[in-house]
């Protein structure tokens, strides 16, 4: 039994998508979501006591049986981050590069949801 760990928004819209493209594109059985609004905005921040928290459950999910892989999510229409598609995209890539920096033996996948014809489709965008 093998968990993934995953940062992800808070947006019910994203959740399913996100676990199910995991899923098929990697050996997890199950996926630890770690949540917040806007969670790449947090990530790509400054405000160090966010960091803090989010770091200690990621340290949880990894005391599991876990593929040591860490996605960083970031999704259109975001409310709690409401930046155009190319600022999440450019938060992404700073917040991978951020975790991995944190958590340097763990793989570290940034993860772009986007909407077409009112169906949430995930893409891999980048991987440290
Ligand atoms: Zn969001």
């Amino acid at each position: 039994m093998e968990f993934a760990t995953c940062l992800n928004c808070m947006d019910g819209r994203v959740q399913l998508p996100v676990i199910s493209w995991i899923k098929e594109n990697y050996a997890a059985d199950y996926v630890d979501m770690i949540t917040d609004a806007g969670m790449d905005g947090v990530l790509a921040g400054e405000n160090y006591k966010d960091m803090e928290g989010i770091l200690k459950k990621i340290d949880i999910s990894l005391k599991k049986p876990n593929l040591n892989i860490i996605f960083v999510v970031g999704h259109h229409d975001c409310v709690g981050n409401p930046v155009d598609d190319e600022t999440h995209n450019r938060q992404i890539h700073i917040a991978v590069e951020k975790v991995k920096n944190l958590r340097s033996s763990a793989q570290i996948i940034g993860l772009w949801v986007s909407n077409i014809s009112n169906e949430w489709k995930v893409e891999k965008i980048t991987e440290k």
